[in-house]
């Protein structure tokens, strides 16, 4: 196996053992859980041999993607480059589409049971307006507990777990594509026959060449969260609280452990002008009459890149692009998990055909599932969006939602719609 840069210290993640992964799965009963989970294989080891599959990314996207593939008896290596758990900017909300996909391969329990109560009402403040409606079908968790219990879930169907080591794509060569594994000390070379990239908003481990575009909206606006402990008070379970404002918006949901889960969207003029995402937060909860949480300020505030981008193509030589790694809406409807599972079940079959034997007929087939999956549910997203933005459409969209409820009920099936 080819290597490119070996540090001299060479020292790698320890191999967790079955033992110590069992203590981690039942430490998901105690929030929150604070073990790291251990790697399954040391980077030494998974620079050996050919991997079936590598998934570079071990969020909602990657996790299912890995837990499939190695399900269907694949060899596969999921790598994470954070230390699980870890916290995520997130609203937090499955809705129901993506509850009826981890009903589908068999984890709605799981999830279920470390979830919080069942959400029943989505309640929307801008100015002097406000309105709460039904939102039937959804759950908060928390991004540290739902992605370390997918991330467990993987490794139960028998996928390796690697945390972390930042991957990179690397050349394509007879055997698939090298993809370089860094930690802390040092950098080593895998091999796979085909490769998942499920990393999210941030720097997606894609090869600096014109192969690859990524087209950001220009005045895309950036997420921001943090989680409050401790703040028993307002914002009672059940129910998405959502204050708009005009330089952005902030969600709020009770997780499974009372916790309040904050995420927001800011325009980025907005949050400099401000100073901080947390005072921003505070001028967009007080513009709509919301209650300000206490600890807001001193609060760890977790941000990401622009929003609003897309990444194409979502599949060529032996790669295939998953989750928020292929692009992103503004989120406002709690989509993108949804859309990131989905993504991870039904790349499943194009994997297996490309570790048999690349075609450009497996990247045309991705392509084309990947925008009816997905390209085509974010368009609607896009137009709730632009609603939100605008003070006038807002208040328009607000007098006939209250006036023809059945509305509402036409956009929230299209949301839930099962992806298959
Ligand atoms: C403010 C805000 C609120 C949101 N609210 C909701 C909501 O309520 N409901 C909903 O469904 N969606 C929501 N979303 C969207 C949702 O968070 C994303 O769509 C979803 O997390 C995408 O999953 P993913 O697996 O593609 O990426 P991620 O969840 O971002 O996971 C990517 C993983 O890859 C890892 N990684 C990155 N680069 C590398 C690398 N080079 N090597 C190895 N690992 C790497 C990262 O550490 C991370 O763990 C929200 C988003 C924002 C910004």
């Amino acid at each position: 196996m080819s290597q490119t840069s070996v540090s001299a210290g060479n020292k790698c993640q320890p191999t967790g053992s079955p033992r110590v992964i069992e203590e981690v799965v039942n430490q998901t009963n105690v929030p929150p859980p604070s073990t790291p989970l251990p790697a399954t294989i040391s980077c030494v080891s998974a620079a050996e041999g050919t991997w079936d599959t590598i998934v570079m990314g071990a969020g909602v996207a990657g996790c299912m993607a890995a837990r499939e593939l190695a399900r269907s008896g694949l060899r596969v290596l999921l790598v994470e480059k954070r230390s699980f758990p870890r916290p995520k900017v997130c609203g937090g909300c499955l809705n129901g589409a993506a509850m009826d996909i981890l009903a589908r391969v068999g984890l709605s329990a799981t999830i279920e049971a470390q979830s919080g109560p069942v959400l029943t009402h989505f309640s929307l403040r801008r100015g002097s307006n406000s309105m709460t409606l039904p939102l039937p079908g959804g759950r908060a968790i928390s991004r540290d507990r739902l992605d370390l219990n997918l991330a467990l879930a993987a490794v139960a169907a028998g996928a390796d777990f690697l945390p972390e080591t930042t991957a990179n794509l690397g050349a394509e060569i007879q055997q698939g594509r090298v993809v370089e594994l860094t930690q802390h000390d040092g950098t080593k070379s895998a091999i796979a026959r085909a490769v998942i990239v499920a990393t999210g908003l941030g720097p997606q481990g894609l090869p600096d060449n014109a192969e690859w575009k990524i087209k950001v909206t220009p005045a895309a606006r950036v997420g921001a969260g943090c989680i409050l402990e401790g703040i028993d008070s307002g914002y009672p379970a059940g129910t998405i609280w959502m204050a708009v404002g005009d330089g952005g918006y902030v969600g709020l949901v009770r997780v499974e452990d009372n916790r309040l889960n904050i995420a927001a969207a800011f325009d980025l003029g907005f949050v400099r002008r401000h100073g901080s995402p947390g005072k921003a937060a505070i001028h967009v909860l007080s513009e709509a009459g919301c209650e300000i949480p206490p600890q807001l300020l001193d609060a760890s505030w977790l941000g990401t890149p622009p929003l609003t981008r897309q990444t194409s193509p979502v599949a060529s030589s032996g790669i295939f692009l998953i989750g928020d790694a292929t692009g992103y809406v503004e989120p406002f409807t709690g989509e993108g998990m949804a859309w990131g599972l989905s993504a991870g079940l039904h790349v499943a079959p194009w994997v297996r055909e490309a570790v048999n034997g690349w075609s450009e007929g497996i990247a045309r087939g991705w392509i084309r599932e990947h925008h009816t999956l997905v390209r085509r549910r974010q368009n609607v997203c896009r137009v709730l969006t632009r609603l939100l933005r605008c003070p006038r459409l807002l208040r328009g969209g607000m007098f006939l939602l209250e006036r023809w409820p059945g509305l509402l009920g036409m956009v929230v099936a299209k949301l839930n719609a099962p992806s298959r």
